[in-house]
């Protein structure tokens, strides 16, 4: 499912790779051109305007005859500008005769004629790029009336250069659009693979927190049936008969109740649907009175209960979440210890950091099982711990420590002792 997502992601990412280069490349070859044709439709008017004012100067200068001052001078176009275009030109008189003439082939000078004719008739410039024989040319009419008379500059160059240019342009852009798109679709599927990771780690995990989720419920759903198929099959027993098989079918329903409750926990925290709601309370109060609830289970049992609870520690945080992580942890100790003690701490460090820590005597945890205790559904060794456990109450513990900013570390020897420590800012 996720190669398939990869891939789809990676494609669309193509599409919109594609398009971009696509828009890009066309850009740049459009503008440059569009920027291009304008310079150089300006050039022609210039330079129009330069063969114009050339040539009259020489016709003055010859009116006036050789080596006069004027013609020392030399022309007048060097208050125009001494930079010459690369084109042809043609100046036409007002009854379109043709009286100069910088052509390199005739032929073009009479295909475009009726262009400068009908410069000369609207008495306006024009400017066309036009198809004369194989070649395409740009040609630039410009129009005069001063007192010469009526004249037209027709100045025009083919574009063979400009069309290579314009197809190398092209081509560079489509090789760098290409190769370009290739490189950013390898980043792309790299990078979507990296951000899709996380996704599917939590896609699995949450696959696997479902698997183990029905199989926790079948189980004692599988106790109850058996417990119930015995109490039916005894035809004439009285309640009190079967009180045996009707305990165990309840107690089950207890343990399904609170691993229900505890998935609806989780899932709510996994949602973000979990709110915190902050108050603030006598942390010092609350371990107390767990701890008090948890004395006479252990006295049960026959297991030492201590308590150094120092008085008056407040603390804001979530009053229900914290209670509930409290006896999480004071419930496993004496859960898990058969014999010695439970001691529950809460002081302050030297750096006035609360710690609370519930220090047992019990089964203790292999250093194998240290780091997955954490973990939804784990258990260190089903065989030797009471049954009836979740295990969820530590991700949950952990889980609420997380929110509050506090942290939750765990040291344990097997068959020596467990202690939790929660530390809080
Ligand atoms: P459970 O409902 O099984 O107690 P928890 O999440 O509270 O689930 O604990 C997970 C596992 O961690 C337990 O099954 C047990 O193996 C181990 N564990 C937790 N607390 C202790 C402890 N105080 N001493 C020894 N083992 C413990």
């Amino acid at each position: 499912m996720f190669r398939k997502l990869h891939f789809k992601l990676t494609v669309y990412m193509g599409i919109v790779l594609v398009l971009f280069m696509a828009f890009i490349s066309a850009g740049i070859y459009n503008f440059t051109r569009i920027v291009f044709e304008d310079g150089s439709k300006e050039l022609m008017r210039s330079e129009a305007l330069r063969i114009y004012a050339y040539r009259n100067s020489m016709r003055f200068d010859f009116r006036i005859g050789p080596n006069t001052y004027l013609q020392n001078m030399g022309p007048s176009m060097t208050i125009i500008g001494t930079q010459k275009l690369d084109a042809s030109h043609i100046i036409y008189n007002g009854n379109m005769d043709k009286i100069y003439a910088e052509e390199d082939n005739a032929e073009i000078a009479d295909e475009i004629k009726p262009l400068a004719e009908k410069s000369l008739e609207k008495q306006e410039d024009s400017y066309v790029v036009k198809k004369v024989g194989r070649l395409n040319y740009r040609i630039y009419t410009r129009y005069f009336d001063d007192v010469n008379g009526q004249s037209v500059v027709q100045v025009y160059q083919n574009m063979i250069n400009e069309e290579i240019m314009w197809s190398f342009l092209s081509t560079v852009l489509r090789i760098t659009g290409f190769s370009g798109t290739a490189i950013l679709l390898v980043i792309s599927f790299i990078f979507t693979g990296k951000s899709l990771k996380p996704v599917r780690e939590t896609w699995i995990r949450q696959k696997e927190f479902v698997a183990d989720a029905s199989h926790e419920l079948r189980t004692p759903l599988t106790v109850i049936q058996t417990n119930l198929d015995v109490v039916m099959s005894d035809d004439q027993g009285a309640v009190a008969d079967n009180g045996v098989w009707l305990d165990n079918a309840y107690s089950e329903t207890r343990v399904m109740a609170k691993l229900i409750d505890q998935l609806l926990i989780l899932a709510k925290a996994d949602a973000n649907e979990e709110k915190l709601d902050i108050s603030e309370f006598s942390l010092s109060e609350v371990v107390e009175n767990v701890c008090q609830n948890m004395e006479a289970i252990a006295e049960k049992k026959g297991i030492d209960f201590h308590m150094n609870i120092e008085d008056g520690f407040k603390i804001k945080a979530d009053y229900d979440k914290i209670r509930r992580l409290i006896v999480i942890l004071v419930d496993n100790a004496v859960k898990y210890t058969e014999k010695g003690s439970v001691t529950v701490n809460l002081f302050a460090d030297k750096n006035k950091k609360k710690i609370f820590t519930v220090e047992d005597t019990g089964i203790g945890i292999a250093k194998k099982d240290l780091d997955r205790i954490f973990d939804r559904f784990y258990r260190a060794d089903k065989a030797r711990h009471r049954e009836g456990g979740t295990g969820l109450g530590l991700s949950i513990a952990k889980w609420i420590a997380d929110v509050h900013k506090f942290t939750l570390t765990v040291e344990s020897t097997i068959n020596v002792g467990t202690k939790f420590t929660v530390k809080m800012p």
